[in-house]
């Protein structure tokens, strides 16, 4: 359990000081610590874990962005306008709506900075449109893995001489007069450090580890397993509770549809948006599966009986080259190959005829020679043909989107509106763009969108603020507001 502990009274009571202190080495965190660079801030980071193993390195690393260079290039006719009304048709209304303008608004900048300022390396993924996506606008690490994202912001912020301190937990947050102003950290031996900062960013993701926080905040997931990082054990949300922080979407998440089991690893749903069906253990589709990965999850959910994602030898080999990940789920023998109908229906455990007939079914709505009547209009490349694949899938939660609302700036918010002093969060800390509850609401890219749009955001802000606080200039220190009680003291586990 995380805590507020009082800033020392004079500056000698502190380990380091810093303008902006990042806590959590994802996305966010690295995002913001560039940018914050850039803008001539000092700052540090300081991680939980011994080494870099958040949702970022976990994720394809698909940064959703509108009106990019790589967009125009590829000729196609993108805007902010045209991307917000995508995440709103998907996601209704919910606590973050101001976000999404302006996630919207920033992200070919974001896109542009990471090419262009930390040298990350990211191509337009035009193969097919994303779930929720009106036009081409994943950004992603030819790989298509975070992994490669997360080591180009590491080689970036070595080349900047930005401190990653790894295995160092904060665990509480330094407050004075209200106002946030660094954190306690302990590190492996068992030591404490003081890190005094101007500001303090909440990069340290959402709660989808913390079956207390699961539970109290979204029930709706409380039957599938975690797939997500282990760091994700829901200290922002307790910090920004202690803080008087305003919580928003905490019933949100994402969730994808497609675990392969017993491998454990990731079915892209690009199998199922190239035409591969999903049946249940009676050969029966029971749902569109154009709704996408994250809502589909809930239809499972909801039918209560084993899936199998059924594809075919195309599909597997054209998504094999372009996703590695996928490729060596093949490899691995997590897609089974089935020459007939009977066959896959050994495969599946299901009678053939049943089978047969949801083949039959799909495929007249695929050829458009009848309705689909689970309403699904897009069939990939069309109808499934023999050689068969199938893999056994399971749902898993990916993600929690709930988490302290903030301003356009990343700064955190209280429920009347005003911002915590020295506060930002972002990514899974922050209250996300993907509708108030369950995981219906997420459009391909919003973890990535909030993370790194939140912490180019936060990171520029607190540069911003601490430049205007050495110039002594209007801007800086941010209000201060005495309103905020220091509710635990000391730092506790
Ligand atoms: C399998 C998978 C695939 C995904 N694919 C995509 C995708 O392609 N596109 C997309 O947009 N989204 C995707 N997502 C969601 C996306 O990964 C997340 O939304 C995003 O990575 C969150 O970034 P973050 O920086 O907030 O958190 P993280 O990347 O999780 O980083 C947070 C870090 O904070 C550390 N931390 C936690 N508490 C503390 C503490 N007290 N002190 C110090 N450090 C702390 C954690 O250990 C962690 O390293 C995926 C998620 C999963 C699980």
């Amino acid at each position: 359990m995380v805590a507020l502990a009082p800033l020392p009274p004079a500056a000698d009571g502190l380990d380091a000081e810093v303008d902006l202190l990042v806590i959590g080495a994802g996305g966010c965190g690295l995002v913001a610590a560039l940018a914050a660079r850039a803008g001539g801030a000092e700052v540090a980071v300081v991680e939980k874990l011994d080494r870099f193993a958040g949702n970022t390195m976990l994720s394809s690393g698909s940064i959703p962005a509108a009106g990019t260079r790589l967009q125009r290039a590829a000729g196609i006719d993108d805007d902010p306008a045209r991307f917000a009304a995508d995440l709103r048709r998907v996601a209704g209304p919910h606590d973050a709506d101001p976000l999404v303008d302006r996630l919207a608004a920033v992200s070919a900048d974001l896109v542009h900075f990471l090419l262009d300022e930390a040298g990350v390396a990211l191509t337009l993924v035009t193969g097919y449109r994303h779930v929720g996506h009106g036009v081409c606008r994943l950004h992603a690490p030819p790989s298509r893995r975070g992994a490669d994202l997360v080591a180009d912001l590491e080689r970036a912020a070595a080349a900047r001489d930005i401190p990653i301190a790894f295995g160092n937990p904060a665990v509480a947050l330094l407050v004075a007069d209200g106002a946030v102003r660094g954190a306690v950290t302990e590190s492996a031996g068992g030591g404490t450090a003081r890190i005094g900062a101007r500001a303090v960013l909440l990069a340290c993701s959402g709660f989808g580890q913390s079956r207390p926080l699961r539970d109290r905040f979204c029930p709706d997931m409380a039957a599938i397993p975690h797939f997500g990082a282990i760091g994700s054990e829901g200290d922002a949300v307790t910090w920004g509770e202690l803080l008087g922080a305003r919580l928003g979407n905490m019933a949100a998440f994402q969730a994808h549809a497609g675990v392969a089991q017993p491998h454990g690893a990731l079915v892209t749903w690009t199998v199922i948006e190239k035409g591969g069906l999903v049946v249940d253990d009676a050969g029966a589709r029971f749902a569109d599966e154009s709704l996408g990965y994250s809502a589909f999850a809930e239809r499972v959910v909801a039918h209560g009986r084993p899936t199998f994602a059924v594809y075919d030898a195309r599909i597997r080999d054209v998504t094999a080259v372009g996703q590695p990940e996928f490729g060596e789920l093949v490899t691995q023998g997590g897609a089974r190959a089935a020459a007939t109908v009977a066959d896959l229906a050994g495969l599946i455990g299901c009678p053939e005829a049943e089978l047969a007939a949801t083949l039959h079914a799909a495929g007249e709505a695929a050829r458009g020679a009848a309705a689909d009547r689970h309403g699904r209009t897009a069939f990939g490349l069309g109808p499934l043909a023999p050689p068969y694949v199938v893999t056994r899938i399971a749902p898993a939660l990916f993600h929690t989107q709930g988490g302290l609302v903030v301003d356009g700036d990343a700064r955190v918010l209280r429920p009347d509106g005003s911002a915590i002093p020295g506060l930002y969060a972002g990514g899974g800390a922050a209250c996300g763009v993907s509708g108030r509850r369950g995981s219906l609401g997420y459009v391909s890219g919003n973890g990535l969108l909030s993370a790194l749009g939140l912490g180019f955001l936060a990171g520029r802000a607190a540069a911003r603020a601490a430049a205007a606080a050495r110039a002594g200039t209007a801007a800086a220190p941010l209000p201060v507001s005495n309103d905020v009680t220091i509710q635990r003291e000391g730092i506790s586990r």
